[in-house]
């Protein structure tokens, strides 16, 4: 029933949105121009001719942002793969996309979200949207502005959009004012100025909330209790807390620590939790079975020390299950402190490239996709920030003397992370791993490919 209404919605909205642009449009021209400042009673007519022009000139960079908005809504926003019809086959095993790189968003048992709608694995901050049906990257909203759902493909649209209609409609808002102020005559200025000024107050309160959410580095979804809002993330153990062999199915059980009904989504969208169909956590889940480690004595204290951390929930070890010739990957299920982002670049003027591109033109024109749809990293499906780098240090996973976890250094004005020391180096932020793991060429490499595209 909502799902009808907001499409019904959705399909009027841009009908209703054209129709006010082409009247106050008309207005501009005729009533104004032609007959109040050419032919009226003071002929002016550079102003006749020069204010339509700029109307024109400024609506000009909002239809097309509206139109690229519209396209990429209608035709691909960003879904994610649909699950076959019953779902089970692709729910044995975690497509290596997920447990190939080194953190990603899990639920309880280390697994990658499910989507029950989709019936597919979600990758991290995707959300179902009910209105669409569908999973969408990076899940903004559902704009029934433009009809559909704004994610990653459509946000710098999005933005520019927001931007290019506020500036139209304070020009048109000046400008109607301006001659009801000095005429007071044309019923038809009134009632355009009436919707001129409706859509600037509009608009401007979306451009506001949108650039902080994108300075900020998160989305409305996101932004939905963010104060107390945890997560939890697998993240790949250091090279030399790795098994050297698979884990005895002997102890395999749910860390005691991790409870079942405990926040683990901002979604919300995933159902209830599921209970164990295969052996997904090893021995090392619980603190207490720290002995999984014994027979390699160098690494007990570093193994200890993290699995003391209070953000500990447990172990998963990919593929889950022993396949010949696979290379072992052992995961910590970490959760986050309340209002962590992870994505936090750690400055406004870095989230804001994230989104919009680092050079003018991509900010300005609607051409390029945002450099966040960009998932080549090996080590995460969105850039990590410093306030990740930090709680990975809290948790006890860098090699280096851990320091408690701070609640102020963490949960804190992007500003103040900016300006607080780096621990941990460029790190994980560029897409390489921080001091004391195996530094991955092939980040290194994607990095600098990513560099040189933009610098062409
Ligand atoms: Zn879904």
């Amino acid at each position: 029933m909502a799902k009808k209404a907001s499409l019904a919605t959705a399909r009027v909205v841009p009908v209703i949105l054209a129709f006010i642009v082409a009247y106050v449009s008309y207005v501009v021209v005729g009533p104004l121009s032609i007959n109040y400042l050419i032919n009226g009673p003071r002929v002016r007519i550079a102003a006749g001719i020069a204010l339509p022009i700029i109307w024109f000139f400024l609506l000009l960079p909002v239809a097309a942002t509206y139109l690229r908005l519209l396209l990429v809504v209608s035709r691909n926003p960003g879904y994610t793969e649909l699950g076959d019809a019953d779902g089970t086959a692709a729910r044995k095993e975690p497509p290596p996309e997920f447990w190939m790189r080194d953190v990603f968003a899990c639920d309880q048992r280390g697994l990658p979200v499910w989507c029950q709608y989709c019936r597919n694995w979600k990758p991290d901050r995707a959300h179902h949207s009910q209105d669409a049906g569908r999973c969408t990257l990076k899940m903004d909203h559902f704009c029934p502005w433009v009809g559909g759902v704004v994610g990653e493909r459509s946000v710098n649209f999005f933005l520019q959009f927001l931007f290019y209609a506020t500036l139209l409609a304070a020009y048109g808002t000046a400008l109607l004012g301006y001659f009801v102020h000095e005429s007071r005559a044309d019923v038809q200025i009134n009632v355009a100025l009436g919707l001129a000024g409706f859509f600037l107050l509009f608009t401007l309160g979306m451009v506001v909330n949108s650039f902080f959410l994108v300075s900020r580095n998160t989305t409305t979804i996101e932004n939905i209790d963010n104060r107390g809002r945890t997560m939890l993330l697998a993240v790949l153990l250091p090279p030399e807390l790795q098994p050297t062999q698979y884990p005895s199915s002997a102890g395999l059980i749910l860390p005691a620590s991790a409870s079942l009904n405990g926040p683990y989504d901002a979604g919300s969208d995933n159902g209830p939790p599921r209970t164990g169909e295969h052996p997904v956590t090893s021995e090392i889940d619980d603190p207490s079975h720290s002995s999984y480690f014994t027979n390699n004595s160098g690494t007990n204290w570093a193994l200890r020390r993290a699995s003391r951390s209070e953000f500990w929930r447990g172990t998963v070890t990919y593929p889950l299950s022993p396949a010949e010739g696979r290379p072992l990957r052992t995961f910590a299920i970490l959760e986050t402190p309340p209002g962590m982002n992870p994505w936090d670049l750690g400055s406004p003027w870095c989230n804001m490239k994230n989104i919009m591109g680092s050079k003018l033109h991509h900010w300005l024109l609607p051409l390029r996709h945002s450099p966040c749809c960009d998932h080549s990293s090996n080590v995460s499906f969105y850039p990590l920030g410093p306030q990740f780098e930090a709680f990975l240090d809290s948790a006890g996973l860098v090699q280096r003397p851990s320091r408690r976890y701070d609640p102020g250094s963490l949960v804190t004005s992007s500003r103040r992370s900016a300006t607080r020391k780096r621990r941990l180096g460029e790190g994980w932020q560029n897409g390489e791993r921080p001091d004391g793991w195996v530094s991955e060429k092939a980040a290194r490499r994607v990095l600098r490919q990513t560099h040189r595209r933009d610098a062409m």
